[in-house]
């Protein structure tokens, strides 16, 4: 169980690991490719360390939105935007292999946005997210949404720093994703069901699929939601807010818990 999910990790790895790419070539062995795979991870949860050091010195609450290819993840951005635009601020980091059409999708939004084009990478990796970050200038305070590639399988495994990974189900998917892609739902925190406008023309059973997904995870919060009639919206900002408010208030309590230069050196 264990060494499937690291060789999946291996072979969904960048190209720059170019060990790990090549990693069922014959020659590789599967001890070495188990190394590579460990360096990589390791690696990630360092700069993963680095972002969530950054984003809690800022009182930035960042979350990681991943979910299948069509799940709704931008449209449900864009409206979220609309939503905040003036009361908080944001920025986004859009994660797609090929182009950079759902970047400007966002800006034309009004949010400041960096695309990141993964290429032959099918997740993003907490270095990307940090180089991104850093292109920002993100204001102290700002909600950070990261839209991850659509896949999902090994994003799951790749920290990025975040506050809380949010899966998007959107009911024109099958109720049994989240027990054919445990690992993220397990990974989650919140679970948004999309797309429930359409629940009227549909098979889609949204109870079944919320109890596959708390089966895997029983911890999971789930909201119904649609950016096409707004429903769920209402709460889904609510828990935003509510996190960004907690972001702000823990920055500040550890700010005044660091004695200052000055009074430092004259207890000294
Ligand atoms: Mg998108
Ligand atoms: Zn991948």
């Amino acid at each position: 169980m264990r060494f499937r999910a690291l060789e999946e990790n291996a072979a969904h790895s960048r190209d720059s690991e170019a060990g790990a790419a090549g990693a069922h070539a014959p020659g590789i062995s599967q001890s070495r490719m188990i190394k590579i795979e460990r360096d990589i991870l390791a690696r990630n949860n360092d700069y993963a360390a680095e972002n969530r050091h950054y984003f809690s010195a800022h009182g930035i609450f960042a979350l990681n939105l991943v979910s299948s290819p069509g799940s709704g993840k931008t449209a449900l951005l864009v409206r979220t935007i609309a939503a905040l635009h003036g009361a908080q601020p944001l920025a986004v980091i859009e994660g797609d292999q090929q182009t950079d059409n759902d970047a400007a999708r966002i800006r034309a939004a009004g949010a400041p946005a960096v695309q990141i084009n993964t290429g032959k990478g099918c997740h993003l990796d907490a270095h990307m997210v940090g180089q991104a970050m850093r292109q920002l200038r993100l204001q102290d305070g700002s909600l950070l949404l990261i839209e991850n590639v659509g896949n999902l399988v090994c994003p799951a495994g790749f920290d990025l720093g975040e506050a809380h990974k949010v899966v998007i189900l959107s009911v024109t998917e099958g109720e049994d994703k989240p027990l054919k892609y445990p690992d993220m739902f397990r990974a989650a925190d919140l679970m948004l069901l999309n797309k429930c406008d359409l629940l009227p023309h549909l098979d889609f059973a949204p109870d079944l699929a919320i109890e596959y997904a708390r089966r895997i995870n029983p911890e999971l919060k789930v909201i119904r939601i649609s950016a096409t009639s707004g429903e769920g919206m209402q709460e889904w900002l609510d828990w935003i807010k509510g996190g960004c408010r907690n972001a702000v208030a823990a920055r500040l309590r550890v700010a005044s818990q660091i004695p200052s230069p000055v009074s430092g050196r004259g207890l000294g």
